[in-house]
């Protein structure tokens, strides 16, 4: 099962999450369709999201990254809620390239390296906090660790994989986010930094010996205590009434125009593909509704 395991370490000063992630990656490419190369984009991302949209504190909070590299994926959007759940998708899940001359995928060279990686956290105030950084490699865990470094100023370790099975089911995914307080001794940051380089890849790690290894070879030589175990998964919060507010935004004119058509409109979620049917009468309702509000600002 997906979750997310919290530990302390250095008495307090490095702070580690680690996310097993399997189901929700694998929940995804089904969802989408998505070939190998964008399967690992988009579960790399949602990975990312989940870390990040766990730790949020606010109860109804939501975090968004969306990563535009200008590549043959087209945008990669993932969306995680304040307990870790997410949802993401991919503008062209079908793409694929060639595998590297390493034999992984080319999350990189699908993704694109000539654009934004952009955080948006909506903790419900009026505006959401955004900010972005450019990215690095597309490879995902390399440009979340520049933005966290350059937009919250916090010294972090990010590792992401997907292991796509030859079956082109997802094999193993997951991640891990170590972050330094303030005050951290440099000592602490060379053992981590000479731990993270010796570890085994983390997918074979997750796959064999499961997230609790992780934690035992990022800090080896460090004591640790575990704080929080939580299950997360690939979660979308649609609903008619949702997909219905949605539409009210739409101007007058679209809307009149597909209510007086003689067929039904079908929406669908571009995060979870469910489809919600609206009537023509349906569509009047709206307008009625919308109309009855005056015109937006
Ligand atoms: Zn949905």
């Amino acid at each position: 099962m997906d979750r997310i395991i919290r530990a302390t370490a250095g008495d307090g000063m490095i702070k580690m999450a680690v996310l097993d992630a399997r189901g929700m990656v694998q929940r995804a490419r089904e969802i989408h369709g998505c070939s190998p190369t964008a399967t690992a984009a988009l579960g790399r991302t949602l990975c990312g999201a989940s870390l990040l949209g766990e730790a949020l504190k606010e109860e109804d909070a939501s975090l968004t990254i969306r990563v535009n590299g200008g590549g043959p994926l087209g945008s990669v959007v993932a969306v995680s809620d304040s307990s870790g759940f997410v949802r993401g998708y991919v503008d062209n899940p079908r793409v694929d390239l060639p595998l590297r001359s390493d034999r992984k995928l080319d999350v990189g060279g699908a993704v694109g390296r000539d654009g934004l990686l952009t955080v948006s956290r909506d903790l419900g105030l009026k505006e959401p906090y955004i900010s972005s950084t450019e990215l690095r490699s597309g490879e995902i865990a390399e440009d979340l660790t520049a933005w966290l470094l350059e937009s919250e100023q916090v010294p972090s370790a990010c590792s992401l994989g997907v292991l796509v099975d030859t079956d082109t089911s997802v094999k193993a995914a997951g991640g891990f986010l170590v972050q330094l307080m303030p005050g951290a001794d440099e000592s602490l940051i060379g053992t981590l930094e000479d731990n993270i380089f010796l570890m085994d890849q983390l997918t074979t790690v997750l796959d064999e010996d499961g997230p609790e290894e992780v934690f035992r070879q990022v800090l080896r030589g460090l004591e640790y205590h575990i704080v929080a175990e939580v299950p997360v998964g690939y979660r979308c919060p649609c609903s008619a009434g949702r997909i219905k507010q949605a539409l009210s935004v739409l101007d007058v004119k679209d809307l009149e125009e597909m209510a007086d058509s003689e067929n039904s409109t079908e929406v669908r979620c571009q995060f979870c593909a469910a489809e919600y049917i609206f009537t023509p009468a349906d569509l009047r309702e709206i307008l009625i509704s919308k109309t009855e509000k005056g015109p937006a600002e």
